[in-house]
Formats: C-alpha cells, structure tokens, sequence
C-alpha cells in the first residue's frame, strides 16, 4: 500500500484550499483595519519554552505535545499553540523598548497530539493576535471586537460570546481554598484527571470534560465572588465596553485559564451548531507570562481562532464565499504552428497582468473550448495556422458569443483593454 498521511493531518486541496486563502486575506484586510501587524513566528521551539509558558498541569504539555530530540540532543516540541512563541520573541527582541502597545497577529499550523475527531486534528490552523505591554481592558474588548469582525465579514451568525473574569493570583488563592472546600467531600466520585488537579491546581477541574465531573462544577463557588477590587474593576470596564459597542455576552463564571499567569479577562466565541468541538475562537489575558518564561512582567491579551473550526460552520450555514476562480481568457489553438505561437503570446497576456491559459494535453478544438468553459474564461483566442498567416486572432466573448477579428501585433493591449 502507497503512504498515507499520518492520522489527524490533513492535505487542504482546491477548491477547499481557496477558502482558506479567501478567509486569510479578509482577516488580514480586517488587522490592518485595527493596525494589527504580522509577526511570523518559528514552527519549533525549546521544550522548555511551552513547559513553562503553557504550563506543566495542562492537557497540552501533559500529553499534547509533540517533543523529539534533535541531532544535537536538545529537546525540541512542535509548537502546540503561538502565545508562548509572540511572548517569547517579544521579550527576546526587547519589543518592550519601543512605544507601546505592540499589536500582533499570526497565521499558521498548530500541533497537538489528541484524539482526531470533527473539527479536532493533530495538525491545524489557528489565525491569533496578541497585544502586548498594555493592561487597559478596552483593548480586551478590541481584541474581542477583531475576532467578531472576522466572523462577521465571512457571514457567520449566531456566534455568542461568553466571557468570565480568572482574577490575578492574589484573589485566586482564597478562591483556590473555597473549591478544595467544596471539592474535597466528592473527591471519590471525580475523574482520576480531576483528582490529580486538586492537589496541583484545583481551578482547571472546572474545565473538565467529563460528564460526571461536570455535574460537580455547577454548585461550585465561582470566582467572580473572590475577586479583588482592581479585577472587579476591570471586568466591569470589560462588560460596559461590550455594553457600548452592543455585543451580546453571557457571563460564565466556569470559563477558566487555571494557570497562574492567566489573569482578569477569559473568553470564548461558539458556534453552538458544532457540537463538542463548537469553539471558533478563544482567548484572555495573560499577565504573567512574561516572568513565567523568565522575562519581565508584560501585560498582554490574545486569542485565537480555528481555521478548520471556521470552515466547519460556514459549511454548516451554507455560506457561499464569493470566491472568484474566473480566467480572462483561453488561447484555442488549431493546428502545430499556431500552438507554439499561442504559448508565445500566452506569455505576455501574462507578463501584461491577465489571467490566462492555454492546453498542454493535445485536446481537440472542441475539448479545448469545453476547457476555456470549465475555467470560466471571459474571453477565448482562437488561433489557426490560416489566422497566423494573415497576422490575426480571432476572440469570442465567451458570455455573449460574439466573435472579431484582431491583429496579433495589437493582441495584448486589446484585450487588457477588454478585460477591464
Ligand atoms: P478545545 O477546548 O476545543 O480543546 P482549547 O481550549 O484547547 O480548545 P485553544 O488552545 O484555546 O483551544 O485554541 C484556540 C482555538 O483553536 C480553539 O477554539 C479551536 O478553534 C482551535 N483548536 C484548538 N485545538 C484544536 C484542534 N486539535 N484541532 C482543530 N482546532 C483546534
Ligand atoms: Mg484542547
């Protein structure tokens, strides 16, 4: 049997493949709109950097991620998600000495090894941003506002927001006590994952994904009773924002970022349709993450969305991307002489800016103009070995049917002419 793709990757083959390009030039139309600009970040990092910088009790570094040594005997991990990597290179390049604040997004694959699933593989998109060195929660609401802005462009409705406060380390620690508390008298009953996180960080058993354990999380205590005055303060400024520029939202005090460098304002967009995979885009803020990885305190906010997540929905809504696959014209060639001539003036159609093409299977008159049809082509040339003596070409517009004759020495400014 021929190799395969390994489980949980996948080939993006046109058409599909003109979706994705479609959907990263509009949210890149949309960054620079908010004046967001593009950091590309290395596919691999030092184990360590998302060891620290995810952290070692979450489901990513507990077995997520994929490590290898190199050659050289270092540990090596595909990265798993870009947070870690824009904090990493933003403390590293010492962005923190330029005017802040520093607006970032990024595009590109993410992997994880989890079960493969919809809307759920081992190797996938996320489009992010991050924005560093400001702790205002208005930028929380922008960042929010630029995810909304890509779903809204695409044509995605019905996404609800939901958002939460995790508060800053100091208010967690008494919130940390109150769900030991409450945990510790049906501790038996809970997951061996959840029993695991009640010693190490009781926070993520809110997180939780099994059923049992999740009937737990709903008498829980919620932290947006613990927290402090400055983060209350804050989570207020993030809801009147919202309030301000009419996003609807849904407070969910079990939204959480157990992880001590996960601060204030977390948040998820879902598409409910999707079922267990409905996140398209998540995020919060998260400022203490610079120290985590060895850096300096930078307040910073992000998120990221799912590319395939994306597709998924705007599959399930049956939005049509208007996706123009269209040539300007199709040289039809009849004869050997002309053939060779068309592959000439095929190139500098090209070189002039149109969208061209010729065949290179030997097809028939017939089966080329059925090409010229299947690409959509505006425009087709016909060149014969008799057009070719008299030094002319003839065009048909392929929507009206119309046909004329034109000089070869005018071809290529008539039809930039035309096709305008
Ligand atoms: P989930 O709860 O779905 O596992 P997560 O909390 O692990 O998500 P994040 O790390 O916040 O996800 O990633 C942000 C977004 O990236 C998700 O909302 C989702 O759209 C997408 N995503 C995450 N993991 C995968 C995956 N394995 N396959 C496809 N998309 C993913
Ligand atoms: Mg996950």
């Amino acid at each position: 049997m021929s190799v395969k793709a390994p489980r949980g990757v996948n080939d993006i083959l046109p058409p599909d493949s003109f979706k994705w390009q479609y959907i990263r030039r509009k949210a890149e139309e949309i960054f620079e709109l908010y004046n967001y600009e593009e950091i590309i970040l290395p596919i691999f990092e030092h184990t360590e950097l998302f060891q620290r910088g995810i952290g070692e009790t979450t489901d990513i570094v507990e077995k997520e991620m994929y490590t290898f040594e190199d050659k050289g005997g270092r540990s090596i991990t595909l990265r798993p998600e870009g947070t870690a990597s824009v904090m990493r290179a933003y403390l590293e390049h010492k962005i923190y000495g330029q005017s802040q604040p520093t607006k970032y997004f990024y595009f590109g694959p993410m992997f994880r090894y989890e079960r493969p699933q919809a809307g759920r593989f081992r190797q996938f998109y996320q489009i992010g941003v991050e924005v560093l060195g400001v702790d205002n929660p208005a930028v929380d609401v922008e960042v929010i506002l630029v995810g909304f802005q890509i779903l809204d462009t695409l044509g995605l409705k019905d996404c609800k927001l939901y958002i939460n406060s995790v508060g800053c380390p100091e208010c967690r620690s008494a919130y940390r006590e109150a769900l030991k508390d409450y945990f510790k008298p049906h501790l038996e009953k809970l997951c061996s994952d959840c029993q695991r996180r009640f010693e190490r960080n009781p926070m993520r058993m809110l997180d939780c994904k099994n059923e049992d354990c999740k009937r737990h999380m709903e008498k829980a205590p919620v932290i947006l009773d613990y927290l402090c005055e400055d983060c209350a303060s804050d989570f207020d400024k993030v809801k009147s924002y919202l309030d301000l520029v009419q996003i609807p939202y849904e407070v969910d005090p079990g939204l959480v970022r157990g992880l001590d460098y996960y601060t204030k304002t977390a948040f998820e967009v879902k598409y409910s349709k999707l079922g267990a995979q409905d996140t398209l885009f998540a995020g919060g803020r998260y400022d203490g993450l610079g120290e985590e990885i060895g850096g300096k305190r930078v307040p910073g906010i992000g998120f990221a969305m799912g590319m395939e997540r994306l597709i998924l929905a705007l599959k399930y809504q049956n939005v049509e991307l208007p996706i123009n696959r269209n040539i300007d014209l199709f040289i039809t060639t009849i004869g050997s002489k002309a053939e060779k001539e068309a592959f000439k003036y095929l190139n500098q159609l090209r070189r002039a800016g149109l969208k061209a093409a010729m065949d290179y299977m030997g097809r028939s008159v017939k089966g080329q103009m059925k090409m010229a049809d299947r690409l959509n082509a505006r425009y087709s040339i016909i060149l014969g070995d008799e057009e070719l003596d008299k030094g002319s070409a003839t065009i048909r517009n392929m929507e009206t049917g119309e046909q004329d004759e034109v000089k070869l020495s005018n071809l290529v400014e008539e039809m930039k002419k035309r096709v305008k």
